[in-house]
C-alpha cells in the first residue's frame, strides 16, 4: 500500500494555504528523493495561450524553495507539443511560459524545454510494454537526477483524465512518441449534427478540417476531416459544441492510456527513488490545459495530493473527484452530478482507469493507497502555524 498525503482546499485564518502546503511537502519526505547537488526536473504544463486554468506559478515556487532547501538545483521543464500552438517549439514555448507567469522572479527556477528547439532532442529507451518495446523520450528528464511531477488534475478528451501519468508519459514523450500514442484516435463528423460553425476548423492545429457541401440529408455545409493530416490530438472534439465530432477509436479506447503509461515507464527507467508526484485537484475542468480556452470546473476545488507513487497519486485524485458532488450548470448534466465516473460521463464512457491498471501491470505503483490527511483538524497534536 502506498501513502498519499493530502491537504484540502479549505482554508481560514487559522490555517494558511502556504503553511499547509509546506507541511504536505515535509510529510512527502522529498529529502529521500532529492540529494545535495541534484539537478531536479520539475515537470509541469505551462498552459496554452488563452487558457486560464493551468497550475498557479505560486504553487511551483513552494516546491522550488523546498528543493533548494534540500540542496537540489531545480528547473522547470516540459516538452514541445505535437500540434501547432503556443508551445510548438522552444522559442514560442518559453514565451508562452513567461506570459503565463512562470518567470524566474515568480517561481525561483529557470525553464529548460525538454526536447530542444524543434523537438529533435530525444532518445529511445527500452520498455517491457504490451504496445512498445522502446519509447522515445525527451532528453532532459533522462539526464536529470530526479523528477518531481506537478500535475493539474482535470479531464481529458482522449485519456478521460489527465494527472501524473499523462503529465509524465504524454508530456515527456518526444514528438514522434506523442504521434505513436495518439495513433488510435480517429475523429469523425456526424453531418446531421454539424451546423457549419467552423469552430473546429479554427482550433485544429494541423489545418486538417475544411467545410464542404454536406449530404442531401444534411442539406448544408459540414466539416470534413482530412485523415492524412489529422494527428489525433482531439481538440476538435472538445471544441465542437453540438457534439457533431466524436472519436471513433481505431482500436480499444483504453490503448492510448496504456501507451501513455508505457511512456511514463520509459521516463522513470533508472529513476527508482528519485521521483515524486503532486496532483493539484482544483479547477477540475472537463478538458486539458492544452486547449486555448477553458470551461468552468465540474466539481468544487478539492485539494492537493502527493505521493512517491504515481499510480497511487492518480488513483486517489480520481476517487476524490468521483466522490465529490458536481457543480450544476457545467459540463456535467444534472443526472451526472453525483456520478461515480464523472470523466466517463463527460467523455462518452471512456474508462479512464485503464491508465491506472496498466501502470500497475508495468510495476510503476499501486492503486492500493492510504490517504493521509494533513489539514489542521486531521493532525493530532498539530502545533505549527498558529503564530504565522
Ligand atoms: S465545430 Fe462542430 S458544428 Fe461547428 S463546424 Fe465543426 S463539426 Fe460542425
Ligand atoms: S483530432 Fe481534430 S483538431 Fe486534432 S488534428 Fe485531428 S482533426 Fe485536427
Amino acid at each position: 500500500m502506498s501513502k498519499v498525503y493530502f491537504i484540502s482546499s479549505r482554508a481560514d485564518s487559522r490555517e494558511r494555504n502556504l503553511t499547509k502546503y509546506q507541511r504536505l511537502l515535509k510529510n512527502l519526505s522529498l529529502n529521500r528523493v532529492v540529494a545535495g547537488g541534484d539537478l531536479v526536473a520539475i515537470k509541469l504544463s505551462f498552459g496554452e495561450r488563452g487558457n486560464f486554468n493551468y497550475l498557479r506559478p505560486q504553487y511551483v515556487r513552494v516546491v522550488v524553495d523546498e528543493i533548494k532547501r534540500l540542496g537540489g538545483r531545480p528547473f522547470l521543464t516540459d516538452a514541445n507539443t505535437l500540434y501547432a500552438g503556443g508551445r510548438h517549439n522552444s522559442r514560442d514555448h518559453l514565451i508562452t511560459a513567461l506570459e503565463n507567469g512562470f518567470g524566474y522572479e515568480v517561481t525561483g527556477a529557470p525553464i529548460v524545454i525538454a526536447d530542444g528547439l524543434l523537438g529533435h532532442d530525444y532518445r529511445s529507451v527500452p520498455v517491457d510494454g504490451a504496445h512498445f518495446r522502446e519509447v522515445k523520450i525527451s532528453s532532459v528528464p533522462l539526464d536529470a537526477d530526479a523528477i518531481i511531477s506537478l500535475a493539474h488534475f482535470k479531464g481529458h478528451m482522449v485519456c478521460g483524465f489527465g494527472g501524473t501519468i499523462k503529465n509524465m508519459g504524454m508530456g515527456f514523450g518526444a514528438r514522434p512518441g506523442k504521434q505513436m500514442m495518439h495513433s488510435d484516435v480517429h475523429p469523425e463528423v456526424n453531418q446531421e449534427l454539424c451546423d457549419a460553425c467552423a469552430r473546429c476548423r479554427k482550433w485544429c492545429p494541423e489545418g486538417a478540417i475544411t467545410l464542404v457541401e454536406g449530404s442531401e440529408a444534411a442539406g448544408h455545409k459540414v466539416a470534413l476531416i482530412d485523415d492524412e493530416a489529422c494527428i489525433g490530438c482531439g481538440e476538435c472534439v472538445a471544441t465542437c459544441f453540438t457534439g457533431a465530432i466524436s472519436v471513433v477509436w481505431k482500436s480499444d479506447p483504453r490503448i492510448v492510456q496504456e501507451k501513455t503509461a508505457e511512456y511514463m515507464a520509459g521516463v522513470l527507467a533508472g529513476k527508482e527513488g528519485k521521483f515524486a508526484a503532486i496532483n493539484y485537484i482544483m479547477g477540475v475542468t472537463p478538458d486539458c490545459d492544452c486547449l486555448g480556452w477553458n470551461d468552468s470546473a465540474i466539481v468544487p476545488d478539492i485539494g492537493i495530493a502527493a505521493s512517491l507513487d504515481p499510480i497511487a497519486a492518480d488513483a486517489a485524485a480520481l476517487d476524490m473527484v468521483n466522490a465529490a458532488l458536481g457543480i450544476p450548470g457545467g459540463a456535467l448534466g444534472e443526472k451526472d452530478l453525483a456520478s461515480g465516473d464523472k470523466f466517463g460521463s463527460i467523455h462518452h464512457g471512456i474508462d479512464a482507469t485503464a491508465q491506472l491498471a496498466h501502470g500497475e501491470r508495468l510495476g510503476l505503483g499501486t492503486r492500493d493507497y492510504d490517504l493521509v490527511k494533513l489539514d489542521k483538524d486531521d493532525v493530532e497534536g498539530h502545533k505549527e502555524n498558529s503564530n504565522e
